[in-house]
């Protein structure tokens, strides 16, 4: 999609420190972290949010959207003290780049509920 951000960073036309890449998922430091480790996986297609994954694309994609995460987890030393993956969705669940993302957030203590 021309005017979408995240799109120019999965095709390289816009800088980002790339942390992971296949042919179907790329993930990058997160510009402005609330965390230690905060990383954003996102499907190189676009797909706008959650509630536009379709039922092909879910059965393809989340697999490895979690091959990422799991890998991530590893490499960042998260696995043993925990961490969190959110994806905000839609203007009342936050989202603010309209191109289906998760954040991986780590490295310090999270609260619950979130603001
Ligand atoms: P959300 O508000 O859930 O849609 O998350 C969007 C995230 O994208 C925010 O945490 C921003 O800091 C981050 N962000 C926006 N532009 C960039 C960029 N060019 N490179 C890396 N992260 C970005």
């Amino acid at each position: 999609m021309d005017d979408c951000i995240f799109c120019k960073i999965a095709q390289k036309e816009l800088s980002s420190e790339v942390v992971y890449e296949t042919n179907e998922v790329i993930a990058f430091r997160d510009v402005a972290p609330v965390a230690p480790t905060h990383i954003l996986l996102i499907p190189k297609k676009h797909i706008q949010s959650l509630s536009q994954l379709e039922k092909n694309d879910r059965a393809d994609l989340m697999p490895k959207m979690y091959d990422a995460i799991d890998e991530l987890v590893k490499k960042e030393g998260l696995n043993e003290k925990g961490y969190r993956v959110v994806s905000n969705t839609g203007k009342e669940g936050g989202q603010t780049v309209n191109h289906l993302h998760f954040h991986l957030l780590g490295g310090r203590s999270m609260q619950w509920p979130p603001g």
